[in-house]
């Protein structure tokens, strides 16, 4: 048996997970934990809405730790399970990119193994097999480019809430959503990658490909290029994480070649700027990841409350940036740290929508 602990249990990740662990004989709940949302009809033996995470861990000794929270708050959750050398099941992305460096290490102290969630990165993962770095060539992360690929800046500047939420492949939690919208979520991800698999930002490329069939592709240095295909359906990373070496059957169809179309596009940078802000806070290192991710938080709640306009979210995380110092943070307590900051600058520097 594989005791899993499932944090974010009533998020679009926690429901799809517990569909997953429900079917497989081999895996069971043994602790699951919300933000605010009550776990009733979940069913764990430790269960925790709020609360400090690391305690619930500590507690339930599970085998996996599937992330599944959203946002920075996953921070502390991901850093034990590294820490204490059990396998995380990520789906935290911000956790990664914010910790980057602090994760890093942990994992090296604690021999902890890091599975992705994210579907690139899950598929990347399964591209390289654990090869060497000195074998790739590119890692080319791929995204559908959101509800408003195509669009022009002007044609952004009265974007709904409701217009942002609507994406067109894949069925997600509100921020994830409206990042996917901004290509912030892209620009996350592309941090995520660099301190997952240890590749430079410069070999680093995304490729939009409208119907999120292709789910990243790995360039060898031999010339050979190996891609992940599939439905875009999260249950597939999420059980290949938590059965990982076996994979495991799941209810999916098998892929319908005659049906598919596979398009390539570049991204537009200069429309979606998150992208390129986010390139460049990794580029910067230190405590930009971290600042990137916390600034574009405050700025994704704030446009959801409509409290601030869609193409404004970037000149906050802009703001936020330049404000910053940068400075690497030591420990979780300067990370935290440099994370409140920045929500602070961020806080102060929303424009009325
Ligand atoms: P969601 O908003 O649907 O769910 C978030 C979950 O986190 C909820 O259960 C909520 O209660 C919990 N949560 C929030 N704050 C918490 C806290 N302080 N402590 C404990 N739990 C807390 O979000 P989602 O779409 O499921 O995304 C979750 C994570 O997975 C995000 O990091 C997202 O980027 C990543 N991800 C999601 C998808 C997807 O298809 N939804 C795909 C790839 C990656
Ligand atoms: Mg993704």
């Amino acid at each position: 048996m594989k005791r899993v602990a499932l944090l974010g249990a009533t998020g679009s990740i926690g429901r799809q997970a517990i569909e997953i662990v429900e079917a497989h004989p081999q895996l069971e709940l043994c602790a699951a934990a919300s933000g605010s949302t009550p776990l009733d009809d979940v069913d764990a033996p430790l269960k925790q809405v709020g609360g400090d995470l690391a305690d619930l861990l500590e507690g339930a000794q599970p085998d996996v730790v599937l992330n599944a929270v959203v946002g920075f708050a996953g921070v502390h959750a991901t850093l034990w399970a590294l820490e204490h050398g059990v396998d995380l099941a990520l789906a935290n992305k911000e956790s990664l990119v914010a910790a980057g460096e602090l994760a890093l290490a942990a994992r090296e102290r604690g021999r902890g193994r890091i599975l992705p969630v994210d579907s690139e990165h899950s598929a990347l993962f399964q591209c390289l097999e654990g090869r060497g770095t000195e074998q790739i060539d590119t890692l080319v992360l791929t995204g559908s480019g959101g509800p408003f690929r195509g669009h022009t800046r002007a044609g952004l500047e009265d974007v709904t809430p409701e217009q942002a939420l609507a994406h067109p492949t894949w069925r997600m939690g509100p921020k994830i959503t409206v990042d996917s919208a901004t290509l912030a979520n892209k620009g996350l991800e592309v941090i995520e990658a660099h301190f997952l698999f240890g590749v430079e930002y410069e070999r680093i490329e995304v490729a939009i490909q409208p119907t999120s069939i292709v789910h990243s592709l790995v360039r060898f240095r031999d010339g050979a290029s190996l891609a992940h295909l599939g439905y875009p359906d999260m249950r597939v990373p999420i059980s290949y994480a938590l059965t990982y070496p076996e994979r495991a059957a799941t209810p999916l169809p098998p892929l319908d070649l005659t049906s598919l179309t596979l398009e390539f596009s570049p991204p537009d940078t200069d429309t979606f700027p998150m992208l390129a802000l986010a390139r460049a806070a990794g580029h910067e290192g230190g405590s930009a990841p971290c600042v990137y991710n916390a600034a574009n938080e405050v700025a994704v709640a704030a446009f959801l409350e409509r409290r601030l306009s869609f193409l404004a979210i970037a000149d906050v995380v802009e703001a936020a940036l330049e404000a910053a110092d940068g400075a690497p943070a030591r420990d979780l307590r300067d990370l935290v740290e440099a994370d409140a900051a920045a929500r602070g600058v961020a806080e102060r520097g929303l424009q009325p929508a």
